[in-house]
């Protein structure tokens, strides 16, 4: 028996440590260490300028790369268009064996991708080999199968038996990576972007193109359709041209928040669907009854892993006061430990800084952070002397609002702080701009849930750190970015229903129901600012905080019905109006999305059952507007909306994944806290309610702005809202023009988000204001919806608008 098992060890291969990069050099040698781009299904070396990808362990030049160029990208989106039809022609399952070729080959080139991206990164060959190439081929896995679930895509969307019948691939889809997980984040947005039957352009970052290239090999190899994945190598200019091509329809970005920022500008004005995931500064908070050699060993993973450049790296490590000399010292010990040298040997835990530049970064920061008041430590044990090592850093000492506790380092520098109590705990942790992961420890599971249904961030691991699967969602809260990556979750950011781009003609049936105004017509209303009253008694307020408040400005404008005739009086709403609707919506909204779905669910059907006896007053104001037939519907279909709202109240929920380890991932779909909403006017009661009720049912407060034109209508609301025990705050409606307001909404750092559905410039005056704070924008791009039809108007769309989900890991078993 003994013998058989010593003669199995001997037949195992073992590769010489340090790991073997022959078979690398050999292939880079045979690409003459001359790389270009990878357009329509060839390989082209354009002859114009180059950059250089060193190995940052050694220095070593490795290869040329080919610098991107208008032209180039240009080329890579006709392609990735004219790939479309052809690709989206196939069967779900045509699209399945592609993704599932991927990840076999993936699996069967494992050793030599995973060499490669060590010697373009820098990173250790213990985490290429078992983490990122690994992941990478699950990723594939798992988008296979999304492929195959979703189905045919034809007008009407996805045949497929899944949530997302329906939906459709939004086209053309154009991609820019960072450098701190290659292949990992190459896989990260190929995979479901192909999965869901878009075309892509994808841009590799400059520091390391390397397995992106040969990635295209293996895209070659499996007989991808050409045009269908297309890869252009550039630094951030040949990103400008991919996020500023005119035919891209959508954008997927990660890489810093700067750069997102600049991205949202220069999309802002188009119709380009665009999802950021960026920077981060995630708390690691560890309690005094947490297993603090464990925590120990999830903050070697938490901020040693990859050196630190994680953007979800835990670099903020909130200790408890009475547990935090212990913890330094245990993590004082394990630093000790930790080796640093050479990527390539598998004993090595801490590899190279990708560049000289981010290594000047580090050693910056560090620097200020000692001159701020920090204490730094660092352990006595060898670093290479040649290329670009940074040890394992301590900052204790820090206080929560120096440039280390605040601003991404990105390196492998740990900054801690005290807490004394819980609430403490979480107002430090959420103490950022930023919101992607956080990690909580702790071994009592009320303390530690309590807590991480609190983190302000996108993904939050319980006892564990910095795990990840294809199956769960990841992506930030506030300025970490929008949108998620992975799980059903992520297949949203490439698609969309699939009617949202077909012709207004599909408007039609709105016209039989005698709408009898254009939304783009013009506000000339609101220029006839008129002082005091003009003897009618319809003089609306605004409504803020549960009151009707008279407008800052002290002006109102006189308000025409249909046939130009004076029917009332609307406030015109200023800045100071917004700033306090947005103040009182966000003190309502804390307490509101604590507030249990069946609770607000109660509420909105009182709602409705207060609205109810006053339909025949609410039909004749309404019918002023949109004449006397479509009120009668439009107010029928108001109550109904809010009927079907007050149902998915408590029945739009989070879902758990089940990745293929011993932990379960809780999906949550939470509120997104603060919504402005700009309302469009074709259907001014209906399309009002339609985006205020899925809002405030998923536990946001709003901030709306009713058309222009029908803007008495809000007084019809108040007296509802005041006896359906909506609390105050929670729904704020300001008139005036929507231009004005709607722009300082979108400039608001306390507004989480904004719908706006009215007219295109609208929508790019939205997208532009958000940039200060990167809130969440979602906008009709000025197409017209039938809000009368209920597959449109209501339901899922408008739901998952309306939360944001978090996605807390729980491990089980011992
Ligand atoms: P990091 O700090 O991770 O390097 P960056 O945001 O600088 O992040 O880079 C991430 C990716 O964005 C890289 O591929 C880079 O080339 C690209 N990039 C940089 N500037 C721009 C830009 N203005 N537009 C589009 N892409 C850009």
């Amino acid at each position: 028996m003994a013998s058989s098992i010593m003669e199995k060890f001997q037949s195992m291969e073992y590769g010489p440590a340090p790991e073997d990069a022959s078979g690398v050099m050999q292939w880079l040698d045979a690409h003459g260490r001359w790389f270009g781009h990878y357009i329509d299904g060839a390989f082209t070396k354009s002859s114009a300028a180059k950059f250089e990808s060193k190995n940052p362990a050694t220095g070593e030049l490795l290869a040329s790369i080919a610098q991107g160029e208008a032209a180039d990208v240009d080329r890579a989106v006709k392609a990735a268009r004219a790939a479309l039809p052809a690709w989206q022609a196939l069967t779900g399952h045509q699209r399945a064996r592609y993704l599932y070729a991927f990840a076999r080959q993936v699996q069967k080139h494992a050793r030599k991708l995973a060499v490669l991206e060590t010697l373009d990164n820098g990173k250790s060959i213990r985490e290429t080999r078992d983490i990122d190439i690994p992941l990478v081929a699950r990723h594939f896995y798992y988008h296979a199968g999304w492929a195959q679930l979703l189905g045919d895509v034809t007008d009407n969307g996805y045949t497929g038996d899944t949530d997302l019948k329906g939906y459709a691939p939004v086209g053309v889809v154009g991609q820019i990576i960072p450098w701190n997980f290659p292949l990992l984040m190459f896989a990260w947005k190929v995979a479901p972007a192909l999965a869901t039957g878009n075309t892509v352009v994808i841009k590799p970052a400059e520091f390391t193109p390397l397995t992106a290239m040969l990635f295209a090999e293996i895209a070659d190899e499996i007989g991808l359709p050409k045009g269908v994945l297309n890869v252009v190598n550039g630094d951030g200019a040949t990103g400008a041209a991919i996020v500023g091509h005119p035919d891209v329809d959508k954008i997927a970005f990660t890489g810093s928040t700067e750069v997102g920022r600049i991205i949202r500008k220069a999309t802002a004005n188009t119709t380009k669907k665009l999802s950021l995931e960026l920077g981060g500064k995630s708390p690691f908070i560890v309690f005094d009854d947490a297993d603090l050699d464990s925590a120990v060993e999830g903050l070697v993973d938490g901020i040693w892993f990859n050196q630190g450049q994680v953007c979800c790296a835990g670099s903020r490590l909130l200790v408890q006061e009475s547990v935090a000399e212990r913890l330094y010292d245990k993590i004082r010990a394990r630093m000790e430990t930790l080796r640093i040298g050479s990527p390539l040997d598998k004993a090595i835990d801490i590899g190279a800084i990708v560049d000289q530049v981010q290594h000047d970064r580090i050693t910056k920061l560090v620097a200020m952070g000692v001159a701020e008041g920090a204490t730094c430590w660092q352990p006595e044990i060898a670093v290479p002397t040649k290329g670009l090592f940074f040890k394992p850093t301590l900052l204790t000492n820090v206080h929560p609002s120096s440039t280390v506790a605040q601003e991404e380092i990105f390196g492998p520098v740990l900054a801690a702080m005290t807490f004394r109590t819980p609430a403490e705990a979480v107002e430090l942790a959420n103490n950022t701009a930023y919101g992607l992961a956080a990690c909580v420890w702790s071994e009592n599971v009320n303390v530690a849930l309590d807590v991480a249904a609190q983190m302000k961030a996108g993904v939050v691991w319980v006892n564990a750190t910095n795990v990840f699967d294809a199956a769960v969602g990841f992506g930030g809260y506030r300025e970490s970015g929008y949108g998620r990556e992975g799980g059903v979750e992520g297949l949203y950011e490439y698609l969309e229903p699939a009617w949202v781009k077909s012709e207004p003609k599909m408007f039609a049936s709105i016209d039989e129901k005698q709408v009898l105004r254009s939304a783009q017509d013009d506000n000339s209303g609101v220029d006839d600012h008129i002082e005091g009253a003009l003897g009618i008694d319809r003089t609306v307020k605004n409504y803020i905080n549960g009151k009707q408040a008279r407008p800052d400005s002290g002006y109102s404008y006189a308000v025409h019905d249909r046939n130009g005739k004076v029917v009332g009086e609307a406030p015109v709403g200023s800045r100071k109006d917004i700033r306090n609707a947005v103040e009182a919506a966000r003190a309502a909204s804390a307490k509101w999305g604590k507030t249990t779905a069946h609770g607000r669910a109660q509420i909105l059907y009182y709602l409705a059952e207060n609205l109810l006896p006053r339909r025949g007053e609410i039909v004749a104001h309404l019918a002023d507007f949109v004449g006397p037939e479509q009120a009668a519907v439009e107010f029928d279909a108001t109550i109904e909306r809010i009927f079907s709202y007050a149902a998915w109240t408590d029945k739009y929920e989070g879902t758990v994944h089940n990745p293929p380890f011993r932990m379960v991932s809780v999906a949550m779909k939470e509120a997104i806290g603060t919504v402005g909403i700009l309302a469009p006017d074709d259907a001014p009661l209906l399309g009002l309610m339609s985006l205020i009720l899925p809002a405030i049912a998923m536990g946001n407060a709003v901030i709306a702005v009713p058309s222009e034109r029908c803007a008495t209508l809000m007084s019809d609301l108040y007296q509802a809202l005041d006896t359906s025990d909506v609390p105050a705050g929670v729904v704020n409606l300001v008139a005036g023009k929507a231009s004005e307001l709607g722009k300082t909404l979108a400039e608001h750092d306390d507004v989480d988000a904004v719908w706006c559905f009215r007219d295109e410039t609208a929508s790019s005056m939205v997208k532009l204001g958000s940039i200060g704070n990167l809130k969440q924008t979602w906008t009709n791009e000025g197409r017209v919806i039938d809000w009368f039809d209920p597959a449109r108007g209501e339901g899922r769309w408008f739901l998952r608008h309306a939360t944001q989900v978090k996605n807390i890991w729980v491990p089980y078993g011992e």
